[in-house]
């Protein structure tokens, strides 16, 4: 296992799908990986407990991780998608997305953000999504929280370029996972994505996460601030 003493990274909802092949492509590149999720268990790196939707939970796990090393990193990507027509959709719901997907994204960055100042080269990677900018039904809001996570990572990487940090969106169209497995695993859903997607198929986690590796490996200076589209073309195709 890569040393902890190097400088880590702490990646959120490692334990499985995107997160975990994360971890495990990092861990791959020699960097060391503090791997958060609610139980702990994670296929890469140092695991600890955190429900990263509780502030004080974050705090703790991003102290017990700094104990062991300097943090010059984080990937914010634990996150929750439930679908539900907007007219019958109940405040609470709406806000339990909100807080895993956004908020939760701006407290971690804030709870890292002395940690990466004090290492002076530190990277922010947010999870976000192609739905960003989408109107997709029964969507609104997992597109809401994931424009929400382009705006925080413009506005912090806007105000953190001086202290050495930037701020990255990956944002990732289908990929197969617990998150979506059934719903992709429909026929119909299936022949639309061939048709949709000009690659025609889903992503893979693995995908997402070399795309993460090369990031955190090549650390490329000039880029901060942007939304990085991974969807096989999907964007682009009408
Ligand atoms: P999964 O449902 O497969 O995994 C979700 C991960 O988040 C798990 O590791 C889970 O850990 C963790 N998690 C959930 N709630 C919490 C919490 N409160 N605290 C800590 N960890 C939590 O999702 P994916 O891998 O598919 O998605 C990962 C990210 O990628 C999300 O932000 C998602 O929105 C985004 N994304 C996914 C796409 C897709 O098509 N799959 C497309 C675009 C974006 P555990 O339950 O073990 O605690």
């Amino acid at each position: 296992m890569p040393d902890a003493r190097n400088g880590q990274i702490v990646v959120t909802g490692a334990s499985r799908g995107i997160g975990a092949a994360i971890a495990l492509e990092l861990e791959r590149r020699g960097l060391a990986v503090v791997a958060l999720s609610r139980s702990g268990a994670a296929p890469a790196g140092h695991g600890i407990a955190c429900d990263v939707a509780d502030e004080a939970s974050v705090r703790e796990a991003v102290a017990q991780a700094a104990r062991r090393g300097p943090i010059t990193g984080l990937v914010n990507n634990a996150g929750l998608h439930e679908a539900h027509p907007a007219a019958s959709l109940a405040t609470e719901a709406f806000e339990r997305t909100m807080r895993l997907n956004a908020t939760a994204v701006f407290v971690a960055a804030r709870e890292v953000y002395p940690h990466l100042k004090a290492a002076g080269d530190g990277l922010v990677v947010n999870i976000g999504s192609f739905f960003d900018k989408m109107a997709v039904p029964d969507n609104v809001a997992y597109c809401a929280s994931k424009a929400a996570v382009g705006a925080i990572t413009r506005c912090l990487a806007a105000e953190w370029a001086r202290d050495g940090i930037r701020v990255l969106d990956v944002a990732p169209g289908y990929i197969e996972t617990d998150l979506n497995r059934d719903y992709l695993a429909k026929d119909k859903v299936r022949a639309w994505l061939e048709r949709r997607v000009p690659v025609g198929r889903p992503g893979r986690p693995e995908e997402v996460a070399r795309l993460v590796g090369v990031l955190f490996s090549e650390r490329i200076g000039f880029l901060t601030g942007e939304t990085i589209y991974l969807d096989g073309g999907q964007a682009i195709h009408h």
